[in-house]
């Protein structure tokens, strides 16, 4: 014990970012005792993610916090490819909504940030404490301890019985664990603009395939947009991100663009990289803290194979709910940390989902990850579906359809030893 004015709580999440804030408002629909601790005074103000995928409105509904949000969303939008010359010769319609949401949407992050935030006032059980950083955490037998320093730099400690690190993707936490991420940091650097004030009511992204400056034009509610263009080989960051530079490639696709409010320029590198473990005893992993995801890896383009290395945001808070039961239903059956790292090869890699099932075999119906497997198919191919419509023969019309290896479900994992 120190000598640090001390508090008690069942979890403890680390981060308000999407995923930190959602975790918080299921363990609060579960009338679990929380703490939200978030560094910051509030969340985000900048525009960061831009597009979320079918999985993650399907958690915004189980929260019910899905309808309110909606007016702020642009929902379902797809892909219009062009070639180097300028003429669309491709197109993905968002066609599907195998999981009662279009695969891919647009909305920006600060909006379901601040709309998370609001959702955890409607539990007693969570307390959100901003301007509050967790400074270590340490596990033993009768549970967690973290060092909270408060807003004011008063310094205090907090007993949980769980963490769920939600720290981000230089997560201090995975890092003070030891936990080792892999994957790769992909070569290329990508220019990420974003704009504000937009009149075009153009609803998809526009790829220009030009292999002088690969680009993307993305569509965004409420008047943003994002132009993302590859770095070429020899280009200089500050160079390119001179106002005069940005407004120049933007110009390349849209004089209309090119006027606009930049509300944030910067130079972007992609990771692909996932943790090894996302749990160690006590302390859960989640969200960028576990696993990263290329940008261009975009969900609704994304393969949904069953152990699907998802992240990003979607994954995130996919994975947020998934685990859901991991803390809440802990607490609830009184189970001990040991049953959670029953995993045979040493941890949970691999989606929340496997760790759930791994974890604890629900009955299927029960399992919150369980409807999601429903839907026989989970991979995605360009099929059988490819139409070239006579009239415009330069154009393709792609559908996606999910096929390949249902997904792991409860009732088809294998036992684990409780
Ligand atoms: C330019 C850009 C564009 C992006 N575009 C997309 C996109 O289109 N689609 C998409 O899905 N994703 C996108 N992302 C990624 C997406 O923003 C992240 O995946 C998402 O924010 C991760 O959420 P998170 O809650 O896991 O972590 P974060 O949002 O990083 O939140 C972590 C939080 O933890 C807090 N924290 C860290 N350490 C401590 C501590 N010790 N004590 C207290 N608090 C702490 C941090 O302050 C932070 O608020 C983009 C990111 C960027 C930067």
């Amino acid at each position: 014990m120190s000598d640090l004015p001390s508090s008690q709580t069942d979890v403890l999440v680390v981060g308000a970012g999407p995923t930190g804030l959602t975790v918080a408002n299921i363990l609060g629909m579960h009338g679990v005792r929380t703490v939200l601790a978030e560094r910051n005074p509030s969340t985000v103000g900048e525009p960061r993610a831009v597009s979320i995928d079918d999985e993650s409105l399907r958690t915004m509904q189980y929260m019910g916090l899905y309808e309110t949000l909606r007016p702020r969303l642009l929902v379902g939008y797809g892909s219009h490819y062009f070639s180097a010359a300028g003429s669309c010769f491709a197109r993905v319609l968002p066609e599907v909504a195998d999981y009662g949401f279009p695969r891919r949407s647009a909305f920006r992050q600060p909006v379901l940030e601040a709309h998370l935030r609001e959702g955890l006032q409607r539990f007693p059980s969570v307390t959100a404490r901003f301007s509050t950083t967790v400074e270590s955490v340490r596990q033993d037998d009768s549970g967690a301890h973290a060092v909270i320093v408060a807003e004011g730099g008063r310094r205090e400690e907090l007993a949980c019985r769980y963490v769920v690190a939600c720290d981000g993707a230089r997560s201090p936490i995975r890092e003070s664990l030891g936990i080792v991420m892999s994957g790769s940091t992909y070569s290329q650097r990508w220019l990420i603009v974003d704009l504000l004030g937009s009149t075009d009511r153009f609803r998809h992204t526009r790829v220009y395939c030009d292999p002088s400056r690969p680009a993307l034009a993305l569509p965004g509610p409420e008047g943003t947009r994002r132009y993302e263009f590859m770095m070429m080989p020899g280009e200089q960051a500050d160079t390119l991100l001179e106002e005069a530079s940005v407004r120049a490639l933007l110009a390349r696709h849209s004089s209309e663009d090119a006027r606009l409010e930049i509300t944030r320029k910067v130079i972007y590198q992609f990771h692909a990289r996932i943790a090894e473990r996302w749990r160690d005893g006590r302390i859960f992993l989640a969200g960028d803290a576990a696993h990263l995801t290329p940008a261009l890896r975009r969900p609704g383009h994304e393969q949904r194979c069953p152990r699907r290395p998802q992240s990003r945001l979607e994954a995130g808070r996919g994975g947020a709910r998934r685990t859901r039961p991991g803390p809440a239903r802990l607490l609830r059956e009184r189970a001990t940390p040991s049953r959670l790292v029953a995993d045979p090869d040493g941890g949970d890699h691999g989606t929340g989902h496997d760790a759930q099932v791994g974890a604890e075999r629900l009955p299927r119906a029960e399992h919150p990850a369980a409807a999601l497997a429903l839907p026989a198919g989970t991979g995605l191919r360009h099929a059988d579906e490819v139409q070239a419509p006579a009239a415009i023969p330069d154009r393709l019309r792609i559908r996606f359809r999910r096929t390949g290896a249902p997904r792991r479900h409860a009732a088809a994992a294998p036992a684990r030893a409780a």
